[in-house]
């Protein structure tokens, strides 16, 4: 077979403790998915999930020890961080019962859902589309997968994130309105999953803005963390 031109290459995330990459599919995000950020985004309650994706070209890939580049991205006065918990697939599936995820799950990732704020409030006023405030370009750092078995309790982890080493967020992922596995049954029943597939699950409370020179550090216990520098 032949192209017009290059076809883009595999995205790829490396994974701990192994040569081989994670070739990314899709990138799915869950929108308000703690309690607490539902709240200082003007919402109350449990709502059905919801989601949005961001392209897999959107990804920063920071490889184990490195620290990530991120460009102040245009259009916006209010770039926010938001650190989320990655779910990487490694099987897919249909209509999948929240009982059954964990066995298409192959790991997990820290991950940075970078919004411009900005932008996508104005959306959201307008009744329109997300994608200018979510889905820009290197809007989306993650971290090495952790494969499943060396995660530990993921469900029970602490998540938190800081900017120039002071604290900006900090939850645990057992207060996620739906769990990774309950997100999965919703996901799968509107999507097929596909391995490669990337889920970032939601934020916890404390999203605020960064500016060019910040340096981000995220952690989600028992998976190491991801610095991402804004220049
Ligand atoms: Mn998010």
């Amino acid at each position: 077979m032949s192209f017009v031109f290059p076809p883009t290459p595999t995205v790829s995330v490396p994974v701990l403790g192994q040569p081989e990459r994670f070739p990314v599919h899709r990138i799915y995000c869950v929108g308000r998915n703690y309690e607490e950020h539902a709240k200082e985004m003007g919402f109350t309650g449990r709502e059905p999930p919801f989601f949005f994706l961001k392209p897999t070209d959107s990804l920063v890939v920071v490889e184990a020890g490195q620290t990530g580049q991120m460009p102040y991205p245009s259009l916006t006065q209010n770039l926010h961080h938001e650190i989320e918990l990655v779910v990487a697939i490694g099987q897919g599936g249909r209509n999948i019962k929240a009982a059954d995820a964990a066995k298409h799950i192959y790991g997990y990732a820290v991950g940075l859902d970078m919004t411009r704020r900005d932008l996508q409030n104005e959306m959201k006023k307008q009744g329109r589309p997300w994608c200018i405030g979510k889905a820009f370009d290197h809007s989306a750092p993650i971290g090495p997968i952790t494969p499943m078995a060396q995660a530990g309790d993921v469900n029970n982890a602490e998540i938190s994130l800081q900017v120039n080493g002071a604290d900006r967020q900090r939850s645990n992922v057992a207060k996620l309105i739906w769990n990774v596995a309950e997100t999965i049954e919703h996901l799968s029943a509107a999507w097929e999953l596909q391995p490669g597939d990337l889920i970032y699950t939601g934020t916890p409370e404390g999203v605020a803005a960064v500016v060019a020179g910040d340096t981000l550090v995220g952690q989600v216990a028992g998976l190491g963390s991801l610095q991402v520098t804004v220049k």
